[in-house]
Protein backbone atom coordinates (compact mmCIF):
# COMPACT_ATOMS: atom_id res chain seq x y z
CA UNK A 1 0.00 0.00 0.00
CA UNK A 2 1.37 3.05 -0.75
CA UNK A 3 0.54 6.90 0.17
CA UNK A 4 1.94 9.91 -1.37
CA UNK A 5 2.91 12.25 1.54
CA UNK A 6 2.59 16.24 1.40
CA UNK A 7 4.22 16.44 -1.88
CA UNK A 8 6.11 20.10 -1.68
CA UNK A 9 6.78 22.70 -4.78
CA UNK A 10 10.49 21.75 -4.49
CA UNK A 11 12.78 19.55 -1.85
CA UNK A 12 13.06 15.38 -2.19
CA UNK A 13 9.31 13.45 -3.14
CA UNK A 14 8.35 11.72 0.40
CA UNK A 15 6.18 8.63 0.04
CA UNK A 16 4.92 6.50 2.72
CA UNK A 17 4.85 2.85 1.54
CA UNK A 18 3.31 0.19 3.81
CA UNK A 19 3.62 -3.62 3.49
CA UNK A 20 5.97 -6.99 4.05
CA UNK A 21 9.59 -5.75 5.33
CA UNK A 22 12.77 -6.89 5.55
CA UNK A 23 14.88 -5.04 8.27
CA UNK A 24 16.80 -6.94 11.13
CA UNK A 25 15.56 -6.24 14.74
CA UNK A 26 16.85 -3.96 17.55
CA UNK A 27 18.63 -6.68 19.52
CA UNK A 28 21.67 -6.06 16.65
CA UNK A 29 22.44 -3.29 17.72
CA UNK A 30 24.23 -5.16 20.91
CA UNK A 31 27.06 -6.35 18.52
CA UNK A 32 28.04 -2.42 17.91
CA UNK A 33 27.38 -1.21 21.46
CA UNK A 34 28.80 -3.88 23.92
CA UNK A 35 32.13 -2.83 22.24
CA UNK A 36 31.40 1.32 23.21
CA UNK A 37 30.51 0.86 26.86
CA UNK A 38 33.40 -1.22 28.04
CA UNK A 39 31.87 -2.08 31.82
CA UNK A 40 28.32 -3.19 30.10
CA UNK A 41 27.14 -6.36 30.04
CA UNK A 42 23.79 -7.09 27.73
CA UNK A 43 21.76 -10.13 28.71
CA UNK A 44 19.10 -10.79 25.89
CA UNK A 45 16.06 -12.08 27.24
CA UNK A 46 14.80 -14.47 24.58
CA UNK A 47 14.63 -17.85 22.40
CA UNK A 48 17.31 -19.73 20.57
CA UNK A 49 16.13 -17.74 17.87
CA UNK A 50 17.67 -14.84 19.28
CA UNK A 51 20.79 -16.28 20.74
CA UNK A 52 21.58 -17.80 17.17
CA UNK A 53 20.95 -14.17 15.64
CA UNK A 54 23.17 -12.49 18.37
CA UNK A 55 25.89 -15.63 17.34
CA UNK A 56 25.85 -14.96 14.04
CA UNK A 57 25.86 -11.18 13.50
CA UNK A 58 28.76 -10.77 16.18
CA UNK A 59 30.19 -14.27 14.89
CA UNK A 60 32.69 -12.23 13.03
CA UNK A 61 34.73 -11.44 16.11
CA UNK A 62 36.41 -12.93 18.61
CA UNK A 63 36.64 -12.11 22.46
CA UNK A 64 38.01 -13.37 25.16
CA UNK A 65 35.47 -12.16 27.80
CA UNK A 66 32.42 -11.93 25.48
CA UNK A 67 29.99 -9.02 26.84
CA UNK A 68 26.83 -10.20 25.43
CA UNK A 69 24.56 -13.31 26.16
CA UNK A 70 21.09 -15.13 26.07
CA UNK A 71 19.26 -16.22 29.07
CA UNK A 72 17.02 -18.24 26.58
CA UNK A 73 13.30 -18.15 28.38
CA UNK A 74 11.38 -21.50 27.27
CA UNK A 75 7.74 -21.53 26.65
CA UNK A 76 5.48 -21.07 29.86
CA UNK A 77 2.19 -20.91 30.59
CA UNK A 78 1.31 -17.53 33.12
CA UNK A 79 1.23 -20.10 36.13
CA UNK A 80 5.06 -20.76 35.73
CA UNK A 81 5.89 -16.75 34.93
CA UNK A 82 7.21 -16.70 38.95
CA UNK A 83 9.25 -19.27 37.94
CA UNK A 84 10.95 -17.24 35.11
CA UNK A 85 11.46 -14.26 37.16
CA UNK A 86 13.25 -16.64 39.67
CA UNK A 87 14.85 -17.86 36.99
CA UNK A 88 16.41 -14.45 35.55
CA UNK A 89 17.49 -13.74 39.20
CA UNK A 90 19.71 -16.49 39.08
CA UNK A 91 21.32 -16.28 36.15
CA UNK A 92 22.16 -12.82 36.80
CA UNK A 93 23.29 -13.57 40.05
CA UNK A 94 25.78 -16.30 38.67
CA UNK A 95 26.62 -13.83 35.91
CA UNK A 96 28.13 -11.32 38.17
CA UNK A 97 29.36 -13.93 40.55
CA UNK A 98 31.47 -14.70 37.44
CA UNK A 99 31.88 -11.45 36.16
CA UNK A 100 33.12 -9.21 38.77
CA UNK A 101 33.82 -6.47 36.01
CA UNK A 102 30.62 -5.89 34.92
CA UNK A 103 29.52 -2.31 36.24
CA UNK A 104 26.29 -1.69 34.58
CA UNK A 105 23.96 -4.89 33.05
CA UNK A 106 21.41 -4.46 30.37
CA UNK A 107 18.55 -7.03 30.36
CA UNK A 108 17.30 -6.96 26.84
CA UNK A 109 13.85 -8.21 25.72
CA UNK A 110 12.50 -9.96 22.86
CA UNK A 111 9.78 -10.89 21.01
CA UNK A 112 8.75 -14.26 21.95
CA UNK A 113 5.31 -14.23 24.00
CA UNK A 114 6.99 -16.07 26.77
CA UNK A 115 9.56 -12.64 27.47
CA UNK A 116 6.80 -10.76 26.57
CA UNK A 117 4.88 -11.33 29.61
CA UNK A 118 8.04 -11.16 31.90
CA UNK A 119 7.91 -7.10 33.34
CA UNK A 120 11.68 -6.54 32.56
CA UNK A 121 11.69 -3.09 34.01
CA UNK A 122 10.21 -4.34 37.19
CA UNK A 123 13.25 -7.38 37.60
CA UNK A 124 15.77 -4.35 36.63
CA UNK A 125 14.61 -2.50 39.78
CA UNK A 126 14.80 -5.35 41.38
CA UNK A 127 18.23 -6.24 40.43
CA UNK A 128 19.50 -3.03 40.72
CA UNK A 129 18.50 -2.41 44.49
CA UNK A 130 20.15 -6.40 44.88
CA UNK A 131 23.40 -5.36 43.54
CA UNK A 132 23.92 -1.39 44.20
CA UNK A 133 25.98 0.48 44.21
CA UNK A 134 27.95 -1.64 42.79
CA UNK A 135 25.97 -2.89 39.82
CA UNK A 136 23.22 -1.16 38.00
CA UNK A 137 20.57 -3.02 36.17
CA UNK A 138 18.60 -1.26 33.22
CA UNK A 139 16.41 -2.86 30.66
CA UNK A 140 15.14 -2.00 26.85
CA UNK A 141 13.37 -4.10 24.54
CA UNK A 142 14.93 -5.25 21.06
CA UNK A 143 12.10 -7.04 20.00
CA UNK A 144 11.28 -7.17 16.54
CA UNK A 145 7.50 -6.38 16.73
CA UNK A 146 8.44 -2.90 18.42
CA UNK A 147 12.13 -1.99 17.07
CA UNK A 148 13.94 -2.16 13.74
CA UNK A 149 18.14 -2.24 13.58
CA UNK A 150 19.12 0.87 14.80
CA UNK A 151 16.44 1.54 16.92
CA UNK A 152 17.74 -1.04 19.48
CA UNK A 153 20.61 1.72 20.20
CA UNK A 154 17.84 4.16 20.92
CA UNK A 155 15.90 1.87 23.30
CA UNK A 156 19.44 1.51 24.64
CA UNK A 157 20.42 5.30 24.89
CA UNK A 158 17.04 6.42 25.98
CA UNK A 159 16.79 3.61 28.91
CA UNK A 160 20.44 5.46 30.24
CA UNK A 161 18.81 8.97 30.65
CA UNK A 162 16.68 8.72 33.61
CA UNK A 163 19.85 6.83 34.89
CA UNK A 164 22.02 10.22 34.80
CA UNK A 165 22.31 12.49 37.31
CA UNK A 166 20.43 16.11 36.88
CA UNK A 167 22.74 19.05 36.82
CA UNK A 168 23.70 21.82 34.47
CA UNK A 169 27.63 20.69 34.67
CA UNK A 170 27.04 19.49 30.19
CA UNK A 171 26.65 22.46 28.37
CA UNK A 172 26.92 20.35 25.43
CA UNK A 173 26.07 16.38 25.12
CA UNK A 174 27.08 14.80 21.87
CA UNK A 175 24.27 11.97 21.34
CA UNK A 176 25.30 8.01 19.74
CA UNK A 177 27.42 5.55 19.54
CA UNK A 178 30.91 6.98 17.86
CA UNK A 179 34.08 4.62 17.69
CA UNK A 180 36.47 6.02 20.50
CA UNK A 181 38.63 7.43 17.39
CA UNK A 182 35.69 9.60 16.53
CA UNK A 183 34.57 10.64 19.76
CA UNK A 184 38.52 11.52 20.88
CA UNK A 185 38.85 13.67 17.05
CA UNK A 186 34.92 15.53 17.69
CA UNK A 187 36.41 16.37 21.39
CA UNK A 188 39.74 17.82 19.60
CA UNK A 189 37.90 19.59 17.58
CA UNK A 190 35.23 20.98 19.83
CA UNK A 191 38.04 22.13 22.49
CA UNK A 192 39.47 24.33 19.62
CA UNK A 193 36.38 25.85 18.91
CA UNK A 194 35.93 26.45 22.29
CA UNK A 195 32.96 24.56 23.38
CA UNK A 196 33.03 22.58 26.73
CA UNK A 197 33.39 20.52 28.17
CA UNK A 198 31.82 17.99 25.82
CA UNK A 199 30.18 15.04 27.17
CA UNK A 200 29.12 12.36 25.49
CA UNK A 201 26.12 9.62 25.18
CA UNK A 202 27.06 7.13 25.99
CA UNK A 203 30.10 7.40 27.66
CA UNK A 204 32.71 4.26 27.31
CA UNK A 205 32.35 3.16 31.02
CA UNK A 206 28.89 2.78 33.52
CA UNK A 207 30.26 5.45 35.60
CA UNK A 208 31.12 8.25 32.70
CA UNK A 209 27.39 10.21 33.74
CA UNK A 210 26.79 13.52 32.53
CA UNK A 211 24.82 15.57 34.65
CA UNK A 212 21.82 16.55 31.95
CA UNK A 213 19.24 19.61 32.74
CA UNK A 214 18.02 22.53 31.46
CA UNK A 215 21.39 24.06 30.33
CA UNK A 216 22.00 21.18 28.37
CA UNK A 217 22.19 21.36 24.43
CA UNK A 218 22.34 18.10 22.78
CA UNK A 219 23.61 17.26 19.13
CA UNK A 220 22.57 14.14 17.42
CA UNK A 221 25.69 12.23 15.91
CA UNK A 222 22.95 9.59 14.85
CA UNK A 223 19.88 10.05 12.95
CA UNK A 224 17.92 7.07 14.68
CA UNK A 225 17.40 8.06 18.11
CA UNK A 226 13.84 9.70 18.53
CA UNK A 227 12.93 8.38 22.11
CA UNK A 228 16.95 9.16 23.23
CA UNK A 229 15.82 12.69 22.31
CA UNK A 230 12.73 12.77 23.67
CA UNK A 231 13.97 11.56 26.84
CA UNK A 232 16.51 14.32 26.97
CA UNK A 233 13.63 16.68 26.06
CA UNK A 234 11.43 15.98 28.92
CA UNK A 235 15.13 16.15 31.24
CA UNK A 236 14.76 19.63 29.88
CA UNK A 237 17.60 19.43 27.45
CA UNK A 238 17.88 21.83 24.00
CA UNK A 239 18.27 19.62 20.84
CA UNK A 240 20.78 21.90 18.11
CA UNK A 241 19.65 21.11 14.78
CA UNK A 242 21.95 19.91 12.37
CA UNK A 243 22.57 17.26 9.68
CA UNK A 244 24.84 14.41 10.72
CA UNK A 245 28.68 14.71 10.55
CA UNK A 246 29.07 11.86 7.37
CA UNK A 247 31.21 13.67 4.61
CA UNK A 248 33.23 16.95 5.22
CA UNK A 249 30.21 18.89 4.46
CA UNK A 250 27.93 16.94 6.95
CA UNK A 251 31.06 17.24 9.86
CA UNK A 252 31.34 20.98 8.75
CA UNK A 253 27.65 21.74 8.85
CA UNK A 254 27.63 19.88 12.31
CA UNK A 255 30.50 21.76 13.82
CA UNK A 256 29.01 24.73 12.26
CA UNK A 257 25.64 24.49 13.67
CA UNK A 258 27.31 23.70 17.56
CA UNK A 259 29.16 26.89 16.97
CA UNK A 260 26.58 28.67 16.13
CA UNK A 261 24.71 27.25 19.49
CA UNK A 262 27.56 28.51 21.86
CA UNK A 263 28.42 32.03 19.81
CA UNK A 264 31.36 30.86 17.87
CA UNK A 265 32.17 32.94 15.24
CA UNK A 266 31.93 31.55 11.53
CA UNK A 267 35.64 32.40 11.25
CA UNK A 268 36.68 30.20 13.83
CA UNK A 269 35.06 27.58 12.50
CA UNK A 270 36.50 27.99 9.02
CA UNK A 271 39.92 28.35 10.92
CA UNK A 272 39.41 24.91 13.34
CA UNK A 273 38.04 23.20 10.47
CA UNK A 274 40.32 23.92 7.90
CA UNK A 275 43.27 20.94 8.10
CA UNK A 276 40.24 18.37 8.29
CA UNK A 277 38.47 19.88 5.21
CA UNK A 278 41.22 19.79 3.46
CA UNK A 279 42.24 16.21 4.60
CA UNK A 280 38.88 14.46 4.04
CA UNK A 281 39.05 16.68 0.22
CA UNK A 282 41.81 14.58 -0.56
CA UNK A 283 40.74 11.70 0.45
CA UNK A 284 37.42 11.98 -1.36
CA UNK A 285 38.80 12.76 -4.64
CA UNK A 286 40.41 9.49 -4.55
CA UNK A 287 37.12 7.75 -4.45
CA UNK A 288 34.90 10.88 -6.80
CA UNK A 289 35.83 9.63 -10.25
CA UNK A 290 34.56 5.81 -8.97
CA UNK A 291 31.13 7.11 -8.01
CA UNK A 292 30.11 10.13 -9.86
CA UNK A 293 27.45 9.34 -12.10
CA UNK A 294 26.72 6.10 -10.45
CA UNK A 295 23.08 5.45 -9.72
CA UNK A 296 22.34 4.35 -6.26
CA UNK A 297 19.11 2.76 -4.73
CA UNK A 298 18.66 2.20 -0.90
CA UNK A 299 16.39 0.13 0.87
CA UNK A 300 15.00 0.84 4.01
CA UNK A 301 17.34 -0.48 6.88
CA UNK A 302 19.39 1.91 8.93
CA UNK A 303 17.88 5.31 9.30
CA UNK A 304 21.20 5.81 8.07
CA UNK A 305 19.82 6.19 4.65
CA UNK A 306 19.23 10.25 4.17
CA UNK A 307 22.41 11.57 5.18
CA UNK A 308 24.56 8.60 2.80
CA UNK A 309 22.56 10.03 0.07
CA UNK A 310 23.32 13.17 0.54
CA UNK A 311 26.74 12.55 1.26
CA UNK A 312 26.63 10.58 -2.23
CA UNK A 313 25.10 12.60 -4.11
CA UNK A 314 26.44 15.92 -2.82
CA UNK A 315 29.95 15.40 -2.33
CA UNK A 316 30.29 12.11 -4.59
CA UNK A 317 28.33 13.17 -7.88
CA UNK A 318 26.43 10.17 -7.60
CA UNK A 319 22.38 9.75 -8.73
CA UNK A 320 20.01 8.92 -6.48
CA UNK A 321 17.06 6.40 -7.63
CA UNK A 322 15.24 5.64 -4.37
CA UNK A 323 16.40 6.44 -0.76
CA UNK A 324 14.30 4.12 1.62
CA UNK A 325 14.20 4.29 5.09
CA UNK A 326 12.41 2.49 7.92
CA UNK A 327 11.39 5.52 9.32
CA UNK A 328 11.94 8.88 9.11
CA UNK A 329 11.65 11.78 11.73
CA UNK A 330 10.81 14.77 9.62
CA UNK A 331 11.77 17.19 12.70
CA UNK A 332 15.52 15.94 13.36
CA UNK A 333 16.40 15.26 9.28
CA UNK A 334 14.65 18.77 8.36
CA UNK A 335 18.52 19.86 7.47
CA UNK A 336 18.91 16.39 5.75
CA UNK A 337 16.16 16.81 3.58
CA UNK A 338 16.79 20.45 2.76
CA UNK A 339 20.28 19.12 1.23
CA UNK A 340 18.74 16.38 -1.07
CA UNK A 341 18.22 17.24 -4.72
CA UNK A 342 14.54 18.12 -5.67
CA UNK A 343 12.60 15.25 -6.86
CA UNK A 344 15.01 12.88 -4.86
CA UNK A 345 12.44 9.56 -3.95
CA UNK A 346 12.11 9.03 -0.26
CA UNK A 347 10.33 6.51 0.52
CA UNK A 348 9.55 5.67 4.72
CA UNK A 349 8.66 2.33 5.52
CA UNK A 350 8.75 -0.48 2.74
CA UNK A 351 6.62 -2.89 0.89
CA UNK A 352 9.39 -5.57 0.04
CA UNK A 353 7.97 -6.96 -3.15
CA UNK A 354 6.90 -3.44 -4.60
CA UNK A 355 10.35 -2.06 -4.01
CA UNK A 356 12.40 -5.55 -5.87
CA UNK A 357 10.37 -4.42 -8.61
CA UNK A 358 11.44 -0.66 -8.73
CA UNK A 359 15.22 -1.79 -7.78
CA UNK A 360 15.21 -4.48 -10.51
CA UNK A 361 13.82 -2.47 -13.04
CA UNK A 362 16.34 0.40 -11.97
CA UNK A 363 18.99 -1.82 -12.74
CA UNK A 364 20.93 0.42 -9.89
CA UNK A 365 25.10 0.67 -9.93
CA UNK A 366 24.93 -0.10 -6.41
CA UNK A 367 22.55 -1.03 -4.16
CA UNK A 368 22.31 -0.51 -0.20
CA UNK A 369 20.34 -3.26 1.63
CA UNK A 370 20.59 -5.35 4.54
CA UNK A 371 22.08 -8.93 4.54
CA UNK A 372 19.26 -10.52 3.38
CA UNK A 373 18.54 -8.67 0.30
CA UNK A 374 22.41 -8.47 -0.61
CA UNK A 375 22.88 -12.48 -2.00
CA UNK A 376 19.67 -12.83 -3.93
CA UNK A 377 20.51 -9.18 -5.33
CA UNK A 378 24.01 -9.68 -5.83
CA UNK A 379 22.76 -13.43 -8.10
CA UNK A 380 20.93 -10.96 -10.44
CA UNK A 381 23.83 -9.39 -11.27
CA UNK A 382 23.64 -6.09 -9.26
CA UNK A 383 26.51 -4.53 -6.83
CA UNK A 384 25.57 -4.28 -3.17
CA UNK A 385 26.56 -2.88 0.14
CA UNK A 386 25.16 -4.34 3.23
CA UNK A 387 23.97 -1.39 5.38
CA UNK A 388 24.93 -2.85 8.52
CA UNK A 389 28.63 -2.30 7.57
CA UNK A 390 27.82 1.51 7.84
CA UNK A 391 27.24 0.75 11.65
CA UNK A 392 30.48 -0.81 11.89
CA UNK A 393 33.07 1.24 10.58
CA UNK A 394 33.80 3.88 11.62
CA UNK A 395 32.03 6.69 9.21
CA UNK A 396 32.12 9.86 11.11
CA UNK A 397 34.49 13.20 11.03
CA UNK A 398 36.65 14.21 8.45
CA UNK A 399 39.31 11.66 8.96
CA UNK A 400 36.72 8.85 8.46
CA UNK A 401 34.95 10.39 5.02
CA UNK A 402 37.35 8.59 2.61
CA UNK A 403 36.63 5.06 4.38
CA UNK A 404 32.64 6.21 3.64
CA UNK A 405 33.36 6.80 0.27
CA UNK A 406 35.28 3.56 -0.04
CA UNK A 407 32.55 1.23 1.30
CA UNK A 408 30.74 2.52 -1.34
CA UNK A 409 33.50 1.96 -3.90
CA UNK A 410 34.42 -0.95 -3.24
CA UNK A 411 31.71 -3.54 -4.30
CA UNK A 412 31.72 -1.46 -7.47
CA UNK A 413 35.74 -2.53 -7.74
CA UNK A 414 34.86 -6.07 -6.79
CA UNK A 415 32.33 -6.05 -9.60
CA UNK A 416 34.94 -4.48 -11.72
CA UNK A 417 37.52 -7.17 -11.46
CA UNK A 418 34.96 -10.17 -11.83
CA UNK A 419 33.56 -8.82 -15.03
CA UNK A 420 36.99 -8.43 -16.00
FE1 LIG B 1 13.82 -12.86 16.19
FE2 LIG B 1 12.36 -11.36 17.84
FE3 LIG B 1 14.56 -12.57 18.78
FE4 LIG B 1 14.79 -10.51 17.06
S1 LIG B 1 13.92 -10.43 19.13
S2 LIG B 1 15.89 -12.47 16.97
S3 LIG B 1 13.01 -10.81 15.74
S4 LIG B 1 12.71 -13.58 18.00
Amino acid sequence: MTALASPAACGPEIRQERGQRAVFCGLTGIVWLHRKIQDAFFLVVGSRTCAHLIQSAAGVMIFAEPRFATAIIEERDLAGLADAHEELDRVVRRLLERRPDIRLLFLVGSCPSEVIKLDLSRAASRLSADFAPAVRVLSYSGSGIETTFTQGEDACLASLVPDLPRGTETPLLVVGALADVVEDQFARLFDDLGIGPVRFLPGRRAADRAAIGPGTRYLLAQPFLTETARALDDRGATRIPAPFPLGAEGTTLWLAAAARAFGVTPAKVVAVTEAGRARAGRALQAHRAELSGRRVFFFPDSQLEVPLARFLSREMGAELIEVGTPYLHRTHLAEELALLPDGTAVTEGQSLDDQLDRCRAARPDLTVCGLGLANPLEAEDLATKWSIELLFTPIQGYDQAGDLAGLFTRPLARRARLEA
